[in-house]
């Protein structure tokens, strides 16, 4: 066993049916009584209807999040925070809405309880991606780390099955990587193969059931554990590959993830014969790349870059984006491998 450094973060996570309704109680455990709650646009009834049990412990609703977390919806999310003079915010949704409380923690050094209702797993990360004039950054740091996780199962119910899917895959993505991340660990591997195991049972029963209560149950404990895996290890190539063609290229977060996961997951395989291993085991599958490719076929998730509006003509431009800052990967990223890589992930063929 090679050595490692396990950290973990502080973490009160809270799991089940129903437990939106815990709410109240876990302000009354972090000694506030001013919440500021956050939503999505088109979630804010919902946002709405689950606060309500806060009676005068709600201040007020800022139903504002969007994609990308943009630095002029929080300047404008803290104001309001201010004018209510909340000592609390408390996310109810997805990555977007999650990533305005981290940035408005960021900033004011409010306490954050967070509710997720996607399985993306930004609650469990200390990172904070932020858009300002186009360009996104990322940080790390403890400040933006919620405080409270209460996982309501009820809540991902009305998530759509495709979503719930694209979502699902995302997640998965985070432990492919922290399998062979340089910083890994073996607490951080088992947190990995578990939460892969827990999507590999429970999207193929969403795909075909959206209300199937027992397979929401699994997904939302493995979007806990592979958010943790996102939070407690660096990830490499695929996750890379993503942000550039999210970022510069503008295709959907969780399906470009589903797309390109078998692709990066075969660039890496001989040299992260482990890692693979864990993935094949966790999946029921025999090879890690093959077993994801088909996966993703079977629950009906996208396949290809050209199915997401991704040109052909821009495979040398992401291709050179990609590769302009170095950074660690099992093996090493070349360009020729690299065009390889994107040209059978824009046609949909199997990865290799
Ligand atoms: P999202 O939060 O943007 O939600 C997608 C859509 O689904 C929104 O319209 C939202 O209103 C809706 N929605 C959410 N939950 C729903 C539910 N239960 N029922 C019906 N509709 C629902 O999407 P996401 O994939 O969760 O988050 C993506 C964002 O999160 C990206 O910006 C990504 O960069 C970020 N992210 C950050 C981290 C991190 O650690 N910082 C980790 C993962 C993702």
């Amino acid at each position: 066993m090679k050595a490692f450094i396990y950290e973990s973060a502080p973490a009160r996570v809270i799991f089940g049916f129903g437990t939106a309704t815990q709410l109240t109680q876990e302000l009354e455990r972090l000694c506030v009584s001013r919440a500021l709650v956050l939503s999505t646009p088109e979630r804010k009834n919902k946002a709405e209807e689950i606060s309500a049990c806060l009676g005068a412990k709600r201040a007020g609703i800022f139903a504002g999040a969007v994609m990308h977390t943009p630095v002029h919806v929080t300047e404008e999310a803290v104001d309001v925070a201010r004018a209510f003079q909340a000592d609390v915010v408390v996310a109810i949704g997805g990555g977007s809405t999650i990533g305005l409380a981290k940035a408005i923690a960021l900033r004011t050094d409010l306490p954050q309880v967070v509710l997720p209702t996607t399985y993306a797993g930004s609650e469990m990360t200390p990172i904070l991606g932020e858009t300002k004039d186009g360009l996104k950054t990322t940080q790390r740091t403890l400040k933006v780390l919620p405080e409270v996780v209460i996982y309501d199962v009820e809540l991902t119910y009305s998530l759509p099955a495709n979503t719930s899917i694209t979502s699902g895959i995302n997640a998965m993505a985070h432990a492919v990587e922290a399998l062979y991340a340089k910083d890994g660990n073996p607490i951080i591997s088992l947190m990995a193969e578990e939460g892969i195991r827990a999507f590999g049972v429970s999207l193929p029963r969403l795909a075909s059931d959206p209300k199937d209560r027992d397979a929401r149950a699994q997904a939302l404990y493995g979007a806990w554990l592979c958010g943790t895996c996102l939070g407690a290890a660096g990830m490499a190539l695929h996750h890379k590959l993503c942000h550039t063609l999210g970022g510069s290229f503008n295709l959907p977060h969780a399906e470009t993830h589903t797309v390109i996961l078998p692709h990066a997951t075969a660039y890496n395989a001989s040299f992260a014969p482990q890692a693979m291993a864990a993935v094949a085991r966790a999946l029921r599958v025999e090879n890690a790349a093959d077993g994801l490719f088909d996966f993703i076929q079977r629950v009906g998730a996208p396949t290809s870059l050209a199915q997401l509006g991704f040109m052909e003509s821009d495979i040398d431009r992401a291709m050179e984006i990609a590769t302009r800052a170095p950074y660690w990967n099992p093996r090493p990223v070349e360009p020729e491998a690299l065009r390889t890589l994107l040209t059978r992930a824009w046609a949909g063929k199997r990865p290799h």
